[in-house]
């Protein structure tokens, strides 16, 4: 892993007018999350740019991409603030298929688990804001962690 500046801008697809309608739609319901009300390919190739076509954790070259949720929308993991950040730029990580299994919906965390039952704001979504940054996880994030800090 490699530490990652995610440039500042988020693809298109995400200026959606939709998009916080259908968010809080989402987080407030039993609903499948699906990638319809954004641009998947768009999302992809930015994402790839951005970690020069490597998985985000194992760095193995991405023939076939997955988009991995890094805090997850379902599982036992989940509350409804995590899935307010299903549709949030910076909770989607580019990774291989081996990395997403082996990740799956997990989200153990360290200290000052969020504990939230309320959609968290637009501001409040996003990776480096309070609350997000107060969390302690372990599943390291390669925006956030340098890996020098956590390997030998
Ligand atoms: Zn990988």
């Amino acid at each position: 892993m490699i530490k990652i500046e995610r440039t500042a801008f988020s693809p298109d697809c995400f200026d959606n007018p939709n998009l916080e309608e259908h968010i809080i739609g989402f987080a407030n319901s039993d609903k499948e999350f699906d990638w319809k009300i954004l641009n998947y390919d768009e999302i992809e190739n930015s994402l790839l740019d951005i970690y020069n076509t490597k998985c985000a954790y194992c760095e193995s070259k991405l023939d076939k991409t997955e988009l991995l949720h890094y805090r997850p929308h379902e599982g036992e993991y989940t509350c409804i603030g995590y899935k307010s950040l299903a549709y949030e730029w910076t909770n989607i990580l580019p990774v291989c298929t081996k990395c997403k299994e082996l990740k799956g919906h997990k989200f153990p965390v360290i200290t000052n688990k969020l504990n939230s039952n309320k959609i968290l704001e637009k501001d409040e979504r996003k990776l480096k804001n309070f609350p997000l940054k107060a969390e302690q996880p372990k599943i390291l994030n390669p925006e956030i962690d340098y890996p020098k800090d956590n390997f030998l």
